[in-house]
């Protein structure tokens, strides 16, 4: 395994069931506990573990759900305990019977790494950075460290992330490095923490704003995390200055649509300065339609689809394809042959696509978001704008909208007869339905 983060650490996972040794190698030095480290700098903003991606962990990692809770996290019903500002308006309380539990980033990989570095048959070191592949055209035999040694694998599982050097790694090998799709959409993040303290926010435990493009394009989001603290991210795409100070932040907070987040933070303590951070694209590998794979070596997570995080989707999707490694794996009595490889890439491939299309769809309502379309968004954003309106006065086209939403359900969910037909009745109600007054 090549990184520790949450790809890593769920593939580790899922490898130390089929294979005696697993070695986990990781740049940074690792930390003990939940704290921010520089390999990870998304890890210092809001994290949001879709229901999805919380049900796969917790099949992974038993009892991982109850531990995140021990350790202060806080149980989110999706559509009762958060105060969700969307299309320009304040959400009505309808519960969904989904629920997150909400906890820091760092948090949530030092659960995940404490209990990989319990496993019997799994070893990991940190301060060991990879160079690059060993092997040939047709076979990876493993990786050579940045110290010139080299360490044999019969597979070699890329988790490195967003920054992967995968195309040099493979080039070096003499293959063609993937295709690759890149939308620009300009996110910025600006987070900070606060002392949290009951009823802050009154009856809600956390608040969500989420622009209606092409109006409005400031995000922000409130979530309740370990240690009794908040943490605030304000964001939002093509922002071409994202506050930077403590005055700047307050200021930012106080043009978003819905005042609860800045009324939140003129009230808390703050626990930390400002910290920033530049999503300018969302980037897609398409290592699934490489002419060649070589055996022996897969990249997972990030390293082959980095989605706009203000949709959080990317840990889900890295358990997934975690998880969808094993099964290819399985499918291919744990030989790690090319032909195994290319269906790993397939079934990344049919994982990445759905939040990929969401998420490309959502970034392209606003101006100024480059790059390649996907087919049919334009109708694809009307209808999800049409489920959205429905939701907002049809308990249960939320509920089933949700589970898409949190990546439990396959979107075809949304496409059966008799639901459009519910929706597209339901919309035109949900679309006059008075705004749920602030
Ligand atoms: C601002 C921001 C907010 C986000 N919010 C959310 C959210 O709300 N929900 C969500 O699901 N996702 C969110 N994401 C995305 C999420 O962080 C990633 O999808 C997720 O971390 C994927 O993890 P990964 O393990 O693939 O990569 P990473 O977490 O980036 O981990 C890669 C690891 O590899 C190590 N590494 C790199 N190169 C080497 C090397 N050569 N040798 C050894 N080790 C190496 C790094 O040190 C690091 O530990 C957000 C991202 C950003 C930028």
């Amino acid at each position: 395994m090549i990184g520790a983060g949450v790809a890593g650490l769920a593939a580790a996972r899922v490898l130390n069931r089929r294979y005696a040794n697993v070695t986990v190698l990781e740049r940074d030095t690792l930390p003990y506990g939940p704290v921010p480290r520089r390999g990870v700098p998304q890890g210092e903003h809001p994290h949001i573990l879709l229901v999805g991606g919380l049900r796969e962990l917790s099949a992974l990692f038993p009892g991982f759900e109850t531990e995140l809770l021990t350790l202060g996290g806080t149980a989110l019903e999706t559509g009762a305990d958060i105060c969700a500002y969307r299309l320009g308006r304040r959400w009505p309380v309808a519960p969904t019977g989904f629920a997150m539990i909400s906890v820091t980033r760092p948090q949530l990989e030092a659960v995940l790494r404490a209990r990989v570095t319990a496993l019997p048959g799994v070893t990991v070191h940190d301060q060991v950075a990879v160079a690059g592949l060993a092997g040939r055209v047709g076979q990876v035999t493993g990786v050579v460290l940045d110290s010139g040694e080299t360490l044999d694998a019969a597979l070699v599982v890329d988790c490195s992330g967003r920054g992967s050097r995968s195309d040099r790694w493979l080039g070096s090998l003499g293959l063609e490095p993937p295709g690759q799709i890149e939308v620009k959409a300009g996110v910025t993040y600006s987070t900070r923490l606060y002392r949290r303290r009951p009823g802050d926010l009154g009856p809600w435990r956390a608040a969500l704003v989420l622009p209606a493009g092409p109006r409005e394009s400031m995000s922000a989001v409130a979530l309740p995390v370990e240690g009794d603290r908040w943490i605030v991210g304000l964001g939002g795409w093509h922002v071409a200055e994202p506050p930077a100070t403590p005055t700047a932040f307050q200021e930012y907070a106080r043009q978003l649509p819905d005042p609860l987040v800045a009324a939140l933070i003129s009230r808390a303590e703050p626990l930390s300065d400002v910290t920033v951070a530049r999503f300018p694209s969302s980037r897609r590998r398409l290592f699934e339609k490489a002419a060649q794979s070589p055996a022996g070596y897969v990249a997972l997570g990030d390293a082959v689809c980095s989605f706009n995080p203000i949709y959080g989707q990317g840990m889900t999707c890295a358990a997934r394809q975690a998880k969808a490694l094993g099964d290819t794996l399985d499918r291919h009595q744990r030989v790690p042959d090319a032909a195994m490889v290319r269906d790993f890439y397939e079934a990344a491939a049919r994982i990445n696509e759905t939040p990929w299309r969401s998420a490309v769809g959502g970034d392209f309502t606003f101006p100024g978001t480059t790059g390649p379309r996907p087919r049919g968004i334009a109708l694809r954003n009307w209808y999800a704008r049409q489920v959205t309106y429905a939701s907002q006065v049809d308990a249960s086209v939320y509920r089933i909208a949700t589970g898409v939403q949190h990546l439990v359900d396959p979107p075809s969910v949304l496409l059966r007869p008799g639901f459009a037909a519910r929706v597209l009745r339901q919309a035109r109600i949900g679309r006059r339905a008075p705004a749920v007054p602030r």
